[in-house]
């Protein structure tokens, strides 16, 4: 049966606003729908001190919209933003009050995953640390949260009060994982909307404290995840990395279209496992078609924030729980992270409002 918004609306009929008076489908216009094949998402538009009446509200329209045939994932998201206006104080929106002390949050994003999406976030993060910067990394990969791993973090968080948990620390940066409180099997079979509260929960109930920036792994590709966070999690931008292949292009170009869509600014491109340097002949080798990501970048119109080459060490030191930014910090690849570090501070404090 052919999705409309009209028939959408149509099937939300019977679930009501807080208060219980007026129906949910007289207050949302067609064009708060995006249907995207089987796909749906809509968006609700609330006064942003209501955002837990609205909670079971927004569950319950996903629900519906979840179970008609022919749609295979539902999103319903909350949010404080007018048409035709900024987004208004969006930390009070939707009860992100720990977001409050931090200047910017950048998406690190891929089209697929196994490009070495995780271990730029967690050097990135550490190159930025370098530089003073106060850091913070959120591993959103749900399917496959690697942080623990690379920054050899056990453990819990502890509770600081309430349902506020506190992150964890490695090398000077804040970490939280899902990794930390769930079991990874566990997490695969999670999908979808179930996803999208939980990054939104790992956004809501951590206390950053005062951080500069905040990177968030994000899971690969460009579901559900990503639009929830970009609509709820005050976005500053997102990076995008890729390798030269053509495949892995392909998907970043997805990437970039999904944020761009969403009005999340594509802050730059990093091609990873450009090239390799070989250790025992000291010669560089361009594996795949070198240089890919740029011409990309270029045609795309959004920076170019580096490339980072093919190294054994990276790899090794990530195994080890020791980044290559802190193992071997004079060496190609830790080079290549502080340059993107720079261009992506660059790229910041040409944002408004808060540079750093
Ligand atoms: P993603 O997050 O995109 O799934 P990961 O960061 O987990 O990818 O990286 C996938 C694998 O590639 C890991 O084994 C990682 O150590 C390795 N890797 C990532 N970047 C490099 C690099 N520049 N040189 C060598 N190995 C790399």
């Amino acid at each position: 049966m052919l999705l409309t918004p009209a028939r959408l609306r149509s099937l939300l009929s019977g679930v009501l606003a807080p208060g219980g008076h007026v129906a949910l489908a007289a207050l949302i216009a067609n064009d708060d729908f995006r249907i995207d094949g089987e796909r749906v998402t809509l968006t609700i538009r609330i006064d942003g001190t209501d955002a837990d009446a609205w909670e079971p509200i927004r569950r319950e329209a996903q629900e519906r919209l979840a179970s008609v045939s022919g749609i295979t994932s539902a999103l319903v998201v909350l949010t404080a933003e007018r048409k035709g206006q900024g987004a208004v104080a969006p930390e009070a929106a939707s009860g992100f009050a720990a977001l409050a002390g931090i200047r910017h949050i950048v998406a690190v994003a891929s089209g697929k995953g196994g490009v070495g999406k995780s271990t730029t976030t967690c050097n990135l993060a550490l190159a930025l640390a370098g530089m003073g910067l106060k850091v913070g990394v959120l591993d959103a990969d749900i399917y496959g949260p690697s942080m623990p791993r690379l920054f050899a973090l056990k453990g819990q968080p502890t509770v600081k009060s309430g349902r506020i948990l506190n992150p964890l620390e490695a090398y000077g940066c804040k970490v939280m994982s899902i990794g930390f409180v769930v079991d990874s099997e566990a997490a695969m079979i999670w999908r979808g909307p179930m996803v999208a509260s939980a990054i939104t929960q790992m956004l809501r109930d951590i206390d950053w404290g005062a951080l500069d920036i905040l990177l968030i792994d994000m899971p690969p590709g460009t579901g559900d995840a990503q639009l929830t966070l970009s609509q709820q999690g005050r976005l500053a931008g997102a990076v995008i990395v890729s390798t030269p292949q053509d495949l892995a292009l392909i998907d970043a170009r997805r990437g970039v279209t999904m944020f761009r869509d969403v009005g999340v600014p594509v802050l730059g491109l990093v091609e990873n496992m450009s090239y390799f340097l070989c250790d025992a002949c000291g010669k560089r080798h361009d594996i795949f078609a070198h240089g890919g990501a740029r011409r990309e970048a270029e045609r795309l119109a959004i920076a170019f924030l580096g490339e980072v080459p093919l190294d054994m060490e990276v790899r090794r030191r990530s195994d080890d729980g020791v980044p290559v930014m802190i193992a071997a910090p004079d060496s190609a690849p830790a080079k290549a992270y502080r340059l993107i570090a720079t261009g992506l501070r660059e790229r910041l404090r040409g944002l408004q409002p808060a540079a750093i």
